[in-house]
């Protein structure tokens, strides 16, 4: 795949032509766009000699979301950084991190667990405190539906009410990391993987993760009849603030 680089032209195509040329056509065009290695492999190279020659400018912020984006993972990045700090030096090693920070700074990483991340829970955003991601497990046309909801450090949902005529309620599945479950007037509930959470319904409750860790459960609604979610204020940041 031919890679479409303009970015000497834009900046350098007044000032001297032959050098934007040569950054858009031939590095980008030709060497990037090569078959011989893979892009992946290149932003790491390319980011590896950065690093060594003490270059963190802009152009190393580029190739940092290039490389993000060529697929090297924040854990990949974080060992490739840590070994090349051996050769390259600590204070450039130093400078790097502090830029890679920023750059993969709102990666979700592989949390999750092993039910997986999914996607970015953008349909319930406007009820959450923070980002979380939404992991369908199972079809609701078929038969109960699962997700697998994983909640970065400090977010958490507006309290809610699982109500129903019959039945219903959600059951919660503790899958990864470190969490809360709190009932209205109660004291919050510290949860770890493996836990169980039945709510029922009409109970009013919120869920989340704890300050500091990330975390994740799988959510079951429980079948009943006339079964509908009310959602109602965030959750208070002081209160949440107190659990530890
Ligand atoms: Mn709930």
């Amino acid at each position: 795949m031919k890679i479409q680089q303009t970015a000497g032209r834009d900046q350098l195509g007044g000032f001297a032509p032959k050098f934007a040329q040569l950054n858009d056509d031939v590095l980008f065009g030709e060497v990037w766009s090569g078959g011989g290695l893979s892009l992946k492999m290149r932003s790491i190279l390319t980011v590896t000699v950065l690093v060594s020659k003490g270059m963190v400018d802009s152009s190393f912020r580029f190739h940092l979301q290039n490389a993000r984006k060529n697929g090297v993972a924040k854990a990949e990045m974080a060992e490739i950084l840590t070994h090349v700090a051996f050769y390259a030096g600590w204070p450039n090693a130093w400078a790097a991190f502090r830029a890679a920070v920023e750059v993969y700074g709102d990666d979700p990483g592989t949390n999750g667990g092993m039910f997986g991340l999914g996607r970015p829970n953008e349909a319930f955003a406007r009820y959450f405190t923070g980002n979380s991601y939404l992991n369908p497990l199972t079809n609701p046309e078929e038969t109960v539906f699962l997700a697998n909801v994983t909640f970065e450090p400090g977010c958490r949902n507006n309290w809610h009410i699982h109500h129903a005529a019959k039945g219903g309620g959600q059951i919660l599945l503790c899958t990864d990391g470190r969490g809360w479950y709190q009932e209205w007037g109660k004291d919050a509930r510290e949860l770890h993987p493996g836990d169980v959470v039945y709510i029922p319904a009409g109970v009013k409750h919120w869920h989340g993760a704890a300050g500091d860790s990330w975390f994740s459960h799988i959510a079951l609604e429980a079948p009943g009849e006339e079964c509908a979610n009310e959602w109602l204020e965030p959750v208070d940041g002081e209160q949440y603030g107190k659990l530890r």
